[in-house]
């Protein structure tokens, strides 16, 4: 699509219904579509958008709404790239009305699909894609496959009585963690593009009936698939187990074909096992860096072991394994930060619950299930390893690790800046910047210096790296940069007066998070004063 030769956009009045052969295109689309989960799986007969449960199906047309005034505020060039397309192709306003539900393009197919979920310990029953409408698979000239989904684009047969809509400030924050994360090195979905529907959307942000008319925007997300437990879950408790089975034998031929050889039971059985340890992975690089989720949800888990559904998440500043950014979680904490490793085991242990209603043996799913333990303690080993940069860390007087993570927890330094700090420290005074303030630097100063001469002794030993490969590898393993809730809550304040400058700035920096960059010291620092107790900095509710 070059600027001049336009694509012509489907009117409004399509609305309902709208299908590739209504828009006119004068020259080639650059995106091949090859929609294997439609081909491959049942779907449902109506496509009325009404809310309503949805069986024997595994997924329903619905067009996407369209909006007034569409405008793409960013968009992620590598996004774009992987899937084939130039900045320009991307920026054309007929692309931009397929980004925001306007129009569906040659060989888009837009569709919802049905899901349930565990929310907070409880089966929910039916959720599905509520305000997320896939447009298809994608195929680069690589052959590589990629699912286009719009999060915002109105409702569907999912919605139950809420409006399919996505707020900017939720947008923003999807945008933006999305790509931090995938440059963090952590599998995620990506983000395509950021775009204001120019329509207002109504939200009570934290639930206490003050609601607010809000910027409404779609994110165009992108990611191999965008399967969750919950999908195989509701399957499971409405006893469909001849679609359960079809979904597990498209996911494993689709994503994981290694097993597809693998015959009966045994199949479903390393596939699962897979998953128990991808997840695992997962979260051992959350507590890398210190994302919290914050809604982990079994709806809320990929099932290829990506970060996804980026709503109340947050991310440490003062180390506080407690800590929840989701009011809604503030009483339970079950989604606090050091809970993360042990509700994915449970989220792992409800799908396992799935597959046992397809007879296969318990012991062996728990004995795939126990995967999922070994491998966190591997892979978090490795993390606190690469972190702390040691390799042996028992003392005489115990586990230094262990003893830093106490001290840690008590002061409330700051992780991000004191992990960096820790690769350079000559001595514990050296981290004392990290800690948010004299008082609290005062108070631990004993602890720090006593447990600093522990780790000096420990990285000094003999045989132990130089000090320059120590520093190499700590500054892979430990963030400059990481999407610090005030930063995000910056970007939207800014956005909400109509400089949206700062998302692409915050975008840049977030590509190279680990190199120090000259001039960008406003984004490296410990979280300000002012933003301890602002909404969207220390708290956010699943309002989005
Ligand atoms: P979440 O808490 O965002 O993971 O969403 C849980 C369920 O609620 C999913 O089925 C979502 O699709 C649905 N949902 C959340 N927000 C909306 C909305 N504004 N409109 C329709 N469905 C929604
Ligand atoms: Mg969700």
């Amino acid at each position: 699509m070059s600027s001049g030769t336009r694509m012509r956009v489907a009117s409004r009045g399509l609305c309902n219904g709208i299908r590739a052969d209504k828009v006119h295109y004068h020259r080639s689309m650059p995106l091949q579509f090859d929609n294997r989960f439609l081909r491959a799986l049942p779907g449902d007969p109506s496509d009325s958008r009404h809310s309503r449960q949805v069986h024997g199906a595994m997924w329903s047309h619905v067009a996407p709404t369209p909006v007034r005034s569409p405008r793409l505020i960013a968009h992620a060039s590598d996004v774009a790239a992987l899937l084939g397309l130039d900045a320009a192709e991307v920026q054309d306003e007929s692309f931009v009305g397929a980004l925001a539900g306007n129009a569906l393009l040659p060989g888009m197919t837009a569709y919802a699909t049905v899901y349930g979920g565990h929310q907070f310990g409880n089966w929910a029953g039916q959720l599905g894609d509520g305000r997320a409408i896939l447009l298809g698979e994608t195929v680069n000239d690589r052959g590589e496959r990629f699912e286009l989904q719009l999060k915002g684009a109105g409702p569907t047969p999912y919605s139950r009585r809420a409006d399919g809509r996505a707020v900017l400030r939720s947008s923003i924050r999807e945008f933006l963690c999305s790509e931090a994360m995938h440059h963090l090195g952590i599998p995620s979905t990506r983000a395509l593009s950021l775009v204001l529907t120019g329509e207002q959307v109504e939200r009570d942000m934290f639930y206490d009936g003050n609601a607010d008319m809000e910027p409404g925007a779609i994110v165009c997300r992108v990611a191999p698939s965008f399967l969750r437990f919950g999908h195989f879950e509701i399957f499971a408790s409405r006893g469909e187990s001849e679609l359960l089975r079809r979904l597990i034998d498209f996911t494993i031929s689709s994503y994981f074909p290694q097993y597809t050889d693998l015959v009966d039971d045994e199949r479903i059985l390393a596939w699962f096992g897979e998953v128990c340890e991808r997840t695992a992975t997962l979260i051992a690089e959350w507590m890398r860096v210190g994302f919290v989720h914050g809604v982990m949800n079994t709806d809320n888990m990929s099932i290829l072991g990506l970060t996804i559904d980026y709503g109340p998440y947050g991310w440490i500043d003062n180390f506080d394994p407690g800590w929840t950014p989701n009011t809604t979680d503030a009483q339970g904490r079950r989604y606090c930060f050091g809970r993360q490793p042990g509700v994915a085991q449970w989220n792992l242990a409800r799908l396992a619950d799935a597959l046992a209603t397809l007879d296969l043996p318990v012991d062996a799913l728990e004995r795939e299930l126990n995967r999922y333990q070994r491998r966190y303690t591997l892979e978090i080993t490795r993390v606190y390893a690469n972190k702390f940069g040691l390799d042996q860390w028992r003392d005489q007087e115990g586990d230094i690790v262990d003893a830093a993570f106490q001290w840690m927890a008590a002061s409330g330094v700051d992780m991000t800046t004191f992990f960096r700090a820790l690769a350079q420290a000559d001595s514990a005074d050296d981290l004392a910047h990290t800690f948010y303030g004299e008082v609290r630097w005062h108070d631990a100063r004993e602890a720090v210096t006593h447990w600093f001469i522990r780790y000096q002794r420990a990285v000094n030993a003999p045989g132990a790296p130089s000090k320059h490969a120590r520093v190499a590898r700590m500054s892979a393993a430990n963030p400059v940069y990481v999407l610090r809730n005030y930063l995000a809550q910056e970007a939207i304040d800014l956005a909400h007066e109509g400089d949206y400058s700062r998302i692409a700035q915050l975008l840049d920096v977030l590509r190279q998070p680990y190199c120090v960059q000259p001039g960008r010291e406003h984004f490296s620092g410990k979280r300000p004063d002012w933003a301890l107790n602002k909404p969207g900095c220390s708290m956010l509710s699943c309002s989005s």
